[in-house]
């Protein structure tokens, strides 16, 4: 099929398709399904014209010539090449049959103009700025209620009680969307009926405070599992299932959009440990992306405050004390994204982080808005010099190759890690006598 047809969402090519041939070819009787009338190419009364749902079509009994559908019945009348010009035929047709096709583009332009109306001033807009985003750069194409739309994937809005959305609110919404475009869903305890997968990030944390009085930025509904969030530019990769030759798993919906953005082709977890569960396993999402794009390298992109916990150390605190939910993390992840053995890929893994700049950036969204804005693509020619290198130390991330590396070691590296942030901060305090 020609290339052209993306110029047309797939639904609105179906809609002209599925036009009644019979509107098209002179001399047929429109109150009969099925009727054989005079071939346009042999003349022989032998030209069988289907109007059934799945056959949509003419074919001559005699000379075997035909129409695939009506589209190939208008260009033939109105002597349109339909091989070097289906997309006028397709046009052509449209006009004919009455209806209105619009091309993508400029749907998606007023899905745009429309939403950023909508959202003026709201905390949602604040929050994409904020990373260097606009609603444009967020934007998918989607499926809902058989409708191929362009939607924004960050709105502003609220959620009721029972987590449903609604757009009267000034919170900033976060609509998660399958591989397929279509929206994903959960179905809470004691209820049957699934719901759209929407995680919220509240414009005042202080007032949703979690089951510990912690005030929450982020909230997953209740009885929800962890999903990833799947930037538009992936799901258009996996669509056309083109080589990804390195996924990173960005922490946040945001960082992950933001890193698509300028070619760090990432995907968004709800927490470093949020890839996959003891029930489920990997991530059934991460693995039809490894699969269909025969990724390469997966590394886990942590924000540079990952040993920050360091900072808090005490002299005289003992070394056991120090939590170690990062190495644990690691540790889960290599084991996790190992099992991609299972399904027959050889997928290299490695674990990442922000390095600390004097610009304060944590994050790779921060990153890309902060030291790096307007040189943004030194981002990734750094990531890959940084991959190819012998310690996996980059200018502005480090990135390690764990694939083989053993859990021990692991473990050891944040040791190392621990006594080497012990020893920055502390130095100036410590003498030789109590080293
Ligand atoms: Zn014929």
């Amino acid at each position: 099929m020609s290339i052209d047809n993306h110029k047309y969402s797939d639904w609105d090519v179906r809609r002209v398709k599925e036009l009644d041939i019979r509107q098209f070819i002179p001399g047929c009787n429109h109150r009969k399904t099925t009727q054989d009338i005079e071939c346009p190419f042999c003349g022989k009364k032998k030209f069988a014209v289907n109007a059934k749902k799945d056959f949509n079509n003419a074919k001559c009994w005699v000379c075997g010539q035909g129409f695939s559908g009506p589209i190939a019945a208008v260009a033939y009348y109105s002597g349109i090449n339909l091989d070097t010009d289906w997309l006028h035929a397709l046009e052509e047709t449209a006009r004919q049959g009455g209806i209105v096709i619009t091309p993508q583009e400029r749907r998606r332009e007023e899905s745009i103009a429309a939403a950023i109306e909508a959202s003026r001033q709201s905390f949602c807009n604040q929050q994409l700025e904020a990373s260097g985003l606009t609603l444009e750069d967020v934007t998918a194409s989607i499926i809902e209620g058989g409708q191929e739309l362009f939607m924004p994937t960050f709105r502003k809005g609220r959620v009721n009680e029972m987590f449903v959305p609604d757009k009267s609110g000034d919170d900033m919404l976060i609509y998660y969307y399958r591989l397929d475009g279509k929206p994903m869903e959960y179905t809470s305890k004691g209820s049957s009926r699934p719901r759209q997968y929407v995680r919220v990030r509240w414009a005042n944390p202080d007032i949703h405070r979690s089951s510990d009085g912690k005030p929450m930025k982020y909230q997953t509904p209740a009885g929800a599992p962890s999903r990833i969030y799947i930037p538009e530019k992936i799901r258009r990769l996996y669509k056309l299932k083109s080589h990804i030759d390195t996924l990173f798993l960005q922490e946040g919906e945001k960082k992950a959009e933001k890193a698509c953005k300028h070619g760090m082709l990432s995907i968004g977890i709800q927490g470093i440990n949020n890839f996959g569960s003891q029930q489920e396993g990997l991530l059934q999402d991460i693995q039809d992306i490894a699969k269909a794009c025969s990724i390469s390298n997966i590394v886990l992109v942590m924000d540079s405050d990952w040993n920050d916990l360091h900072r808090a150390i005490k002299v005289g605190d003992s070394v056991d004390k120090r939590p170690n939910s990062f190495s644990k993390a690691v540790i889960k992840f290599k084991q996790y994204m190992s099992t991609f053995h299972n399904i027959g890929l050889s997928v290299d893994i490695w674990w990442g982080h922000v390095n600390e700049n004097d610009h304060g950036d944590k994050g790779v969204d921060d990153l890309l808005c902060g030291a790096l804005l307007s040189r943004e693509q030194e981002l990734l020619e750094d990531i890959e010099r940084t991959m190819h290198s012998h310690d996996g130390r980059g200018t502005w991330l480090n990135i390690h190759k764990i694939t083989a590396i053993s859990d021990a070691k692991i473990r050891d590296f944040w040791l190392l890690n621990d006594v080497h942030a012990f020893y920055e901060i502390h130095k100036a305090r410590l003498t030789v006598s109590n080293i």
